[in-house]
């Protein structure tokens, strides 16, 4: 690191600043790089970058830096992608999932699969081409257990998509109840900070006021709504339309029930409005002495016992969320495929191996396993870039921006 001053090709004093050098291989390109450390402020940034324009640089296009890092080999495709991954992810789960998968994480799961495949393909290949030379030949049992290994290894991958997608891009959640039963004291709750006005007077939750929240990692996409109540005025129709509307449209309802009051007309439109829908039930103000009974929400998967009040029964939520959200995944060592990409690569290799284990099943010699072993060989390649083409490189370096 070197300290010194930057001039323009005048001769006219930009600023002092520092200069980094490093020097190839070992940069994050794999070329030489210097790197300028100025004061801050618009005018000696832009005045630095002219100057280093005039004498020869050329500004990168979007991604280039990374595309460059690529090219050089320093990074495979996944994990080029999940830089990008890292700097948008919307939450903690997304960004651990993405910072493991750029350190290489998805994509040594991915060339040890692969790899098992093409010693698998080398040893049918070598029984055929030569076959007098010693070669034992590769049983179809033993070739189809092998394939199914793979192939579950591969299943469970996709099994991680669902929450990586939640991670990702959110889950667009309803809070629902009769008027007072506490929705926007658990949207506080969940939120950390009030966010929507909580009030004695019935109704007044009124619109559908939306917010984003972090409930283990996920960001929760929230609609408090005015409620699934017979409509008193005007304004309120409107809002227990949009409410029963919200609940069809979203991927996951919170019900909220007054445990300190009977189950009322209203509650047991919810509950049929919810049926069949993911969704949990809480049991709210718990704090109170009880009147519902958890007996009356059974229709429910997920029942959980809060006190919105005190925040008692928030881990219960948060647990009950977590679960209905990931399918029951649990992250595998924060691996976690959240990109559409590298789901459909591990979708057609899983699929190449399906063919090839059914057709052993079937009785075909192991030699015809051939090509769909090369497919399921080739669909992994693709996701970390060995086999990927120059349309498909080109279309994820252009989803970064300038400079990275
Ligand atoms: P909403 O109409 O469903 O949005 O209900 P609010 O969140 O506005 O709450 C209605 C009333 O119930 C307010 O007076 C809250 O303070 C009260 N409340 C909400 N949650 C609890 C709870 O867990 N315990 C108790 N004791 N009161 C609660």
């Amino acid at each position: 690191m070197h300290y010194g001053v930057l001039r323009d090709a005048d001769g006219r004093l930009i600023d002092r600043a520092m200069a980094t050098v490093l020097r190839a291989p070992r940069t994050f390109t794999g070329e030489d790089t210097v790197e300028f450390s100025c004061h801050g402020g618009l005018v000696i940034l832009r005045e630095t970058l002219a100057a280093l324009l005039e004498a020869g640089a050329s500004a990168a296009e979007p991604g280039e830096f990374t595309k460059t890092a690529y090219l050089n080999g320093k990074l495979d495709l996944a994990e080029s992608e999940s830089i990008i991954d890292l700097i948008t992810a919307p939450g903690r789960l997304a960004a651990e999932a993405a910072l493991t998968a750029s350190g290489g994480g998805l994509s040594a799961r991915i060339a040890q699969s692969r790899q098992k495949l093409v010693e698998l393909l080398a040893h049918i290949l070598a029984y055929v081409d030569y076959t007098d030379e010693g070669i034992v030949r590769l049983e179809e049992e033993e070739l189809a257990s092998s394939l199914r290994a793979v192939r579950e290894e591969l299943a469970a991958l996709i099994a991680t998509y669902p929450l990586g997608r939640a991670a990702r891009e959110g889950v667009r959640t309803v809070l629902c109840g009769r008027p007072n039963a506490g929705k926007s004291s658990v949207m506080n709750l969940l939120a950390g900070y009030e966010r929507s006005i909580v009030t004695d007077i019935e109704g007044t939750t009124r619109d559908v006021v939306t917010d984003t929240v972090e409930v283990a990692g996920i960001p929760l996409l929230l609609s408090d709504t005015a409620g699934l109540r017979r409509p008193g005025d005007r304004v309120e129709e409107l809002g227990v339309a949009r409410a029963r509307e919200e609940i069809a449209a979203a991927e996951l309802a919170l019900c909220v029930f007054d445990a300190a009051r009977p189950l009322c007309g209203e509650d047991r439109e919810l509950i049929a409005a919810a049926k069949g829908r993911p969704a949990v039930a809480i049991l709210n103000k718990s704090d109170l002495p009880p009147v519902l009974d958890k007996g009356d929400l059974a229709d429910f998967a997920h029942v959980v016992t809060l006190s919105a009040k005190t925040g008692e029964g928030l881990a219960d939520l948060t647990a009950a969320i977590q679960e209905l959200v990931a399918g029951g995944v649990a992250p595998d060592g924060a691996v976690l495929v959240t990109n559409l990409r590298q789901l459909d690569c591990l979708k057609r290799a899983r699929a190449a191996l399906d063919r090839a284990v059914a057709s052993l099943e079937e009785g075909a010699f192991s030699d015809l396993a051939e090509i769909d072993i090369t497919d399921a060989v080739n669909a992994l390649g693709e996701l970390t870039g060995e086999t990927a083409s120059e349309s498909v490189i080109a279309d994820i370096f252009s989803r970064f921006c300038v400079g990275k």
